[in-house]
């Protein structure tokens, strides 16, 4: 499995992408794939998007980098876009998610000692989240074959509740605590659905007892839930979201929004980063950005998730025990090894990934034509009946 040359942390397939068009990808050796991965929901318009093409080629001639000592016009202008199509306040940009989030830890606990001292200084996940693999990342994510002892120590103030636990919302959150930091949809623990009720009842909470609440959007973001965050249909106001993956539609980029009591809190010489912002991710991300903007578009996404979902659910198969998700982020438990799965459809010309121990994950490009659903379905089908 794998290549020899590229460190095989990912223990990847050994297949060999060579190009795509829209929702399809074909390899070195000719065979096509219908991509419902979308490189883990980083490529949100698909493969070959021109206008995305365009902006990008065209930037890359312009100017690709410039310091943060200076401001770039493609860098500026994506900033007022996203902010106005967001209403936050500030955004500080960086290049992945797991970046995102380690700015947003951080000014969590600037703001916890500005606001309440020493002591403020705890940061409250999920548990089965992620929030990447960064030190701090991996232990704020809530689950514990993250943090094997080979790679300890690990930075202390992390604390994990258990999602949807009524009871744990009276005890998480006192004078220790900096930051309430949630994933709108847990995407690698098991795309598993969070009772909004709860997350909004759980976000008061921690903003009484003191702490700002984070939105861990990496995943969840830039129109996957078929609205531009999904913090925007589960309404509990965070202060903060991170996001990355489909931001800038395959060009690496992160960003943390912030607003309210989260903004005004750093200052020059805090955070920085030497690539954050860059104009050729920026000016990939302003496609993205019109895109999703553009009429219809995200309420596609929310009717071709739900496609998604019922066509899936109305197989009624006895190996199918769950399917559900938002939008254009859909788990299907399943049962037994979702690996083999995952090998059986990437066999079929399908592409799709695994997510927490018994899932199996489809997360398609936003633009995802019906024709490449309907042929990715039928791969699915004659896998899952088998
Ligand atoms: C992927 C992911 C991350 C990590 O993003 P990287 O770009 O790989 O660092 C963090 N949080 C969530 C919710 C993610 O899905």
């Amino acid at each position: 499995m794998g290549s020899k040359i590229v460190v095989n942390n990912y223990g990847s397939f050994d297949v060999t992408l060579k190009s795509g068009k829209g929702s399809t990808l074909t390899d070195i050796n000719g065979k096509k794939y219908i991509d419902f991965l979308a490189g883990i929901a980083v490529n949100s318009l698909g493969h070959g998007y021109k206008p995305l093409v365009k902006a990008v080629s065209k930037q890359a001639s312009k100017e690709i980098h410039v310091c943060n000592y200076y401001l770039s016009d493609t860098g500026v202008a994506y900033a007022n876009e996203l902010l106005n199509a967001t209403g936050f306040d500030g955004v500080y940009f960086g290049n992945s998610g797991a970046e995102a989030n380690e700015a947003a830890i951080k000014l969590a606990r600037k703001y916890g000692q500005l606001n309440g001292g020493k002591k403020r200084k705890t940061i409250v996940t999920l548990e089965q989240s992620f929030h990447g693999r960064t030190l701090a990342t991996i232990k704020a994510t809530g689950q514990e074959r993250f943090h094997p002892e080979c790679f300890a120590p690990y930075p202390e103030g992390f604390k994990t509740i258990k999602a949807n636990d009524w009871d744990a919302i009276q005890t998480a959150f006192d004078d220790t605590t900096a930051a309430f930091m949630v994933e709108c949809v847990q995407g690698e623990g098991g795309v598993n659905l969070l009772d909004k009720k709860w997350l909004q009842l759980a976000s008061d909470a921690a903003r009484r007892a003191g702490a700002i609440v984070i939105a861990d959007e990496v995943q969840t973001g830039m129109g996957r839930t078929g609205s531009l965050l999904a913090s925007e249909q589960l309404m509990f106001n965070p202060e903060v979201v991170t996001l990355a993956k489909g931001i800038a539609g395959g060009v690496p980029m992160g960003a943390m929004l912030f607003r309210g009591k989260a903004a005004g809190v750093y200052e020059a010489g805090d955070h920085q980063s030497t690539f954050g912002g860059n104009p050729l991710a920026c000016a990939a991300a302003r496609v993205v950005l019109k895109t999703l903007k553009s009429p219809d578009f995200l309420a596609k996404v929310t009717q071709k998730g739900v496609l998604i979902r019922s066509t899936i659910k109305s197989w009624n198969l006895p190996n199918v025990k769950d399917v559900r998700g938002l939008g254009l982020m859909t788990g299907v438990q399943v049962d037994g090894d979702p690996v083999a799965l995952e090998i059986a459809c990437l066999d079929a010309g399908l592409l799709l990934a695994t997510a927490g121990s018994d899932v199996l994950r489809i997360v398609p490009p936003l633009n995802i034509s019906k024709k490449e659903i309907k042929a990715g379905l039928e791969i699915l089908h004659q896998v899952l009946s088998k």
